[in-house]
């Protein structure tokens, strides 16, 4: 085997990993990519007119209007690096954005 062929051969591999990953990691998720989608929109919204208090309120008002369950969302959030408004949209979002644009 060429290194070229082993190159592609393991790039196939990790591609396929990163799937396998990708789908089980929305297996897990405490919501719908549509729902984690409308909640991007509303921070993205919201904080622009309010700002970010360093809380995740606005996430949090959100969710309890759709009625989903915070107590699951929130630490899902934060464990990807959102514990507040500001950083759930910007560091979260930005995980998600492809497959929120495939899955809707
Ligand atoms: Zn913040």
């Amino acid at each position: 085997m060429t290194s070229k062929q082993e190159k592609r051969r393991r790039a196939a591999l990790v591609e396929a990993m990163v799937a396998e990953d990708t789908k089980k990691a929305i297996e897990e998720m405490p919501l719908s990519l549509k729902d984690l989608g409308r909640l991007f929109d509303h921070l993205d919204f919201q904080l622009g007119i309010q700002g970010c208090d360093h809380t995740p309120r606005i996430t949090s008002s959100f969710l309890v209007s759709l009625n989903l369950d915070t107590d699951e969302i929130l630490p899902w959030l934060s464990e990807q690096g959102g514990s507040c408004d500001c950083e759930i949209l910007a560091n979260v979002e930005d995980g998600w954005e492809s497959e929120i644009a495939k899955n809707t």
